[in-house]
């Protein structure tokens, strides 16, 4: 198969969302562990066990597949998961499926990201700033944005990772407005908030899969 670094396929798709189960699967318990803190602690469950939902549906997508079939069989899996951030993720990759059936470029790839970060910002009705997987979602979009041109879609993702991983870090010190970890007030300070950190995994999984490839 001859590879096209600037378009993001369907096979690309695939591997960036199987890469991202698996790092899941694989520090779950670190995302467990800071919905303990600040929430219930079902948050590692919840998505770890979507993931893995979807993970026998992305394997059979075949390589001529276009980016929204990879989309959809994680928004499917999300929809059917449990607690807040399952119907909130479902949306997030929902509206991803919605994106070009064919190859994605920069531009695309920037506006797909964008609409489906505004989609859960009015499920959620929240914004950045209330430690929410948002915090990690919108500066990745604004550094998608930033350069809609970029030649590699790759190295446009990798800057979104850096720029939710920032987002993500920046959650330590909010106190939560919006989900459970909102209940426990100021114990929720100094603890990561666990959608934002998984946002930024997925992004920095897009990255995992040029190491393996
Ligand atoms: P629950 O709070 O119902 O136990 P989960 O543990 O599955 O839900 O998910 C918690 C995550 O969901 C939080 O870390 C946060 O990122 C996200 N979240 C919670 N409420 C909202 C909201 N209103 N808008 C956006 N994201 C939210
Ligand atoms: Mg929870």
């Amino acid at each position: 198969m001859t590879t096209d670094d600037t378009r993001l396929t369907g096979a690309d798709a695939r591997a960036w969302l199987l890469a991202y189960a698996d790092r899941v699967r694989r520090d779950v318990d670190e995302l467990t562990d800071l919905d303990r803190r600040a929430g219930d602690g079902d948050f590692g469950w919840n998505i770890a066990t979507a993931l893995d939902r979807a993970r026998p549906t992305l394997t059979d997508i075949p390589d001529t597949a276009p980016p929204p079939d990879a989309f959809r069989a994680a928004s499917d899996a999300h929809l059917g998961a449990g607690g807040t951030s399952g119907p909130l993720f479902g949306l997030w990759f929902g509206r991803l499926a919605q994106g070009p059936g064919e190859p994605w470029s920069g531009p695309a790839l920037a506006h797909a990201f964008q609409s489906a970060v505004q989609a859960v910002c009015r499920l959620g009705n929240t914004d950045v700033g209330q430690k929410t997987m948002v915090d990690a979602m919108v500066p990745a979009v604004k550094a998608l944005e930033a350069e809609p041109l970029a030649p590699a879609w790759r190295g446009a993702v990798a800057r979104a990772a850096r720029a939710a991983a920032d987002g993500a870090e920046a959650t330590r010190d909010m106190l939560a407005r919006r989900g459970r970890a909102s209940y426990v007030g100021e114990h929720a300070r100094g603890v990561v908030d666990p959608g934002a950190l998984a946002v930024a995994w997925f992004f920095q999984a897009a990255a995992d899969t040029r190491a393996a490839a």
